[in-house]
């Protein structure tokens, strides 16, 4: 289901408060704009329209898992299709409201250092203003620019064991990577499968005791290039064929790819406090560096899993309900 099509335009009198604006609290559009409506952002437009909050939330995209047929490992939804997941999120919110949904990409965000608000810039040229902001805004998986590794992301294609190692348990797998990293995500996926092999695409660099922890477990490693992923109709892998000439038959091959952030909103902010890897610290009120903005879900540097996304969003919400309730009530 659309975004639109649950978006609220005009707020009914239910969704009055039972308190005013106390005079010291600058006045603006929304109490928080939620940027992103994955896992983390619905939890947390969820939380805040429980607490009766005037919340706009934005997504203007796809979340991350979107080429996956199934999400696992998610409390009494295992198994469910990524975007039946999301349409139950829209559908529940829509019981709520003070919460505004929007099918919108956030382009732009300033924080006025005066008043302590924030004015955000939305892809239709529309300027809201708001109290906080939650960023739940996820990240980008870059592949390596193999021919149908990305065709097969998402199915023959995997990025992680825990959620995608048991639909291929005892089938022949592949591990693509270098270095020091490899090693461990080969012996990690070995507990789904005996038939496992390391492809390093090039140079292996891999230390000795690697090498040799992998022949102690039966996992041999293909240093040569890969020329390209060969997958079957259903978007399962099929083949692995090296630039040698050389093929192998694997069911699905496993990557930690590179990532990217999806925005660049929490630079825009100020958010100084960040890992290396580009994502964006938070404290444990979830709260940024720069104060009123918050961060949820894949966009920090824990562990990215779906239900964790939730759960940090949950979190976030509830953080920018207190903080506001600090401010209201001082
Ligand atoms: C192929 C694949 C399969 C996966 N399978 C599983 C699984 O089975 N189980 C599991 O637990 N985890 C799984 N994951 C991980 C899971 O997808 C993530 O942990 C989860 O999606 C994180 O939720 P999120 O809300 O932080 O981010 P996302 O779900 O990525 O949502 C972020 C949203 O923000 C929106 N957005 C970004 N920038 C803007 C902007 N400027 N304005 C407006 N909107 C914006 C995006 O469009 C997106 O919809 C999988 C990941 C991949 C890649």
């Amino acid at each position: 289901m659309s975004m639109l099509s649950l978006a609220t335009t005009a707020m009914p009198t239910s969704a009055r408060r039972p308190f005013r604006r106390p005079q010291h609290i600058p006045p603006t559009d929304y109490d928080v704009v939620v940027v992103g409506a994955g896992c983390a952002g619905l939890s947390a437009a969820l939380v805040l329209g429980r607490c009766r909050r005037r919340v706009l939330l934005c997504d203007g995209g796809k979340t991350r898992n979107a080429p996956s047929p199934a999400v696992h490992n998610f409390l009494s939804r295992d198994g469910i299709k990524p975007q039946e997941l999301l349409r139950h999120g829209h559908e529940q919110l829509a019981a709520y409201p003070t919460v505004e949904q929007r099918e919108n990409c956030v382009l732009q965000a300033e924080r006025d250092e005066a008043t302590g608000t924030f004015r955000l810039t939305l892809d239709t040229g529309r300027c809201v203003t708001s109290r906080k902001i939650i960023l739940a805004t996820g990240v980008l998986d870059v592949l390596p620019p193999i021919d149908g590794m990305r065709e097969l992301w998402g199915v023959g294609v995997l990025h992680c064991p825990y959620c995608h190692g048991y639909e291929v348990s005892d089938r022949p797998l592949a591990i693509y990577g270098r270095g020091k990293s490899v090693a461990g995500f080969a012996l990690l996926v070995s507990r789904w499968s005996k038939d496992v092999v390391v492809c390093t695409d090039g140079t292996a660099g891999l230390a000795e005791h690697s090498r040799l922890r992998l022949k102690r477990h039966g996992i041999p490693v293909f240093e040569q290039p890969i020329k390209r992923l060969v997958g079957l109709e259903n978007r399962e892998l099929h083949q692995i064929e090296f630039a040698d000439g050389a093929v192998i038959e694997r069911a699905a091959l496993f990557l930690h790819p590179n990532q990217q952030q999806r925005t660049d909103l929490a630079t825009q902010l100020g958010c100084y406090r960040l890992a290396r890897s580009g994502g964006i610290r938070v404290d444990k009120r979830i709260q940024t560096s720069v104060p009123g903005v918050y961060a949820a879900g894949d966009t920090t540097p824990a562990a990215q899993q779906a239900v964790v996304a939730a759960a940090e969003g949950v979190q976030a919400g509830i953080s920018c309900n207190e903080q506001l309730t600090r401010e209201e009530c001082s």
